[in-house]
């Protein structure tokens, strides 16, 4: 079977490869206010890594103290092996686009992107063909002449990146890029900055706190919370291997089943949850005490819902649905339990026709196989 993208190239598992960035024990406070918290961090060399998570959590100060625009209170960064302390930021290899892309209005799209060239005084040629190279690898060329206003909103965003990316940093840290699109084309410019990134061969730094965002774009993810980051990984093993409630629930929709461990073997665990009604099998070891609290999470769309009671006695409940959005690709189902916990599950809408299909106040069956969910314990 081929390898997906993320394991094709993956310096993170290789222990010989140098990070590019090394980030080592870096907290920074606001008088008593801990705003990052001993953080530290590898990030090699042609990655799109994402610093994800909520309002507040700390990201774009992280984002800030890479750029040299707040000293660090505590800790190291290294860029490519030297030391960033005491160098300020339009010495640092770094160029950092920011939210409100920052374009000047009254410049054309090549003024604007070659605007940085110039304060540089490379000769004029030079410039010339690096804009419309730029232009041309973000899709604006025939737009050269017109000004920001005459633009949509993705296309300022194209030629703020065009701008950034025109003085070829080796690292480009990007302040939610995309907040101001709508989600086609928000979708849209994040293939588009994928293919832009593989082609030119950047490192990529992107806060967001859209998790969507985080999965299509990053070769990694880094969760975020009051300051920590609480996981690290690619967006297969965050989204399927959370390591804690929080990750687990921040990242796309979840049902939880809080219980208690049960039988702790090697390579499963069984679970008694009232909030399930019957016991839980899940198909891998959990380091937790007897009798601890854990709660087993099950993605939505790993659930399966039928009319006939399934066969096997663990991971199943009954229940009558009591609400359905139908979303055209796919069928969101919200099914009471008979526990009185209400579960949450997605079916693909495969046939336009569909017989027998399960309706409202429907009494059904909901289950999942041991190999579908996992048990965090904090
Ligand atoms: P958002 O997504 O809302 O931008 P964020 O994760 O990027 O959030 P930061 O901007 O890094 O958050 O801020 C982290 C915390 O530090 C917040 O509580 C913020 O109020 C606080 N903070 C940031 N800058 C300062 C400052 N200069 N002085 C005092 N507190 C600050």
């Amino acid at each position: 079977m081929a390898a997906r993208p993320e394991e094709r190239k993956a310096p993170w598992l290789d222990a010989k490869a140098q990070p590019y960035i090394r980030i080592e024990g870096i907290t920074k406070k606001f008088g008593e206010f801990v705003a990052v918290n001993d953080v530290s961090l590898n990030i090699y060399r042609g990655e799109i890594f994402c610093l994800l998570g909520g309002s507040g959590c700390g990201k774009t100060t992280l984002l800030r103290m890479l750029a040299g625009f707040e000293q660090p209170s505590a800790g190291r960064i290294f860029i490519d092996g030297v030391s960033m302390e005491g160098v300020p930021p339009y010495e640092r290899p770094v160029n950092m686009m920011f939210q409100s892309y920052a374009l000047f209005p009254h410049m054309t799209v090549e003024q604007n992107v070659a605007f940085g060239l110039k304060q540089e005084k490379l000769p004029r040629e030079e410039i010339e063909s690096r804009v419309a190279d730029m232009l041309g690898i973000v899709k604006l060329g025939g737009m050269e002449k017109r000004k920001p206003h005459q633009l949509s909103g993705g296309q300022r965003q194209r030629v703020a990146l065009a701008r950034s990316l025109v003085k070829r940093p080796k690292l480009l840290l990007l302040d939610e890029p995309l907040g101001a699109l709508d989600k086609k084309l928000r979708e849209h410019t994040q293939f588009e900055l994928v293919n832009i990134q593989e082609r030119l061969g950047v490192t990529f730094i992107v806060v967001t706190h859209d998790q969507e965002e985080a999965m299509t774009l990053a070769s990694r993810i880094g969760v975020m919370n009051q300051g920590y980051i609480v996981q690290v990984g690619t967006p297969h093993e965050i989204y399927e291997f959370p390591n804690s409630r929080f990750v687990t629930e921040f990242i796309g929709n979840v049902n939880m089943f809080e219980g208690r461990i049960v039988e702790d073997e090697p390579d499963h665990v069984t679970i008694s949850s009232d909030e399930l009604g019957g016991p839980l099998y899940v198909g891998h070891g959990v380091s937790a005490a007897p009798e601890a609290q854990v709660w087993a999470a099950v993605r939505p769309e790993k659930m399966i819902l039928s009319r006939e009671q399934p066969s096997f006695e663990y991971n199943r409940a009954s229940g009558v649905i009591k609400e359905i959005a139908y979303m055209g690709d796919a069928s969101i189902y919200l099914v009471l339990l008979d526990s009185g916990k209400t579960v949450r599950i997605t079916q693909p809408n495969t046939y336009r026709h569909a017989d027998d299909r399960l309706t409202w106040d429907d009494r059904v069956w909901v289950s999942w196989d041991e190999s579908s969910s996992v048990v965090v314990t904090e």
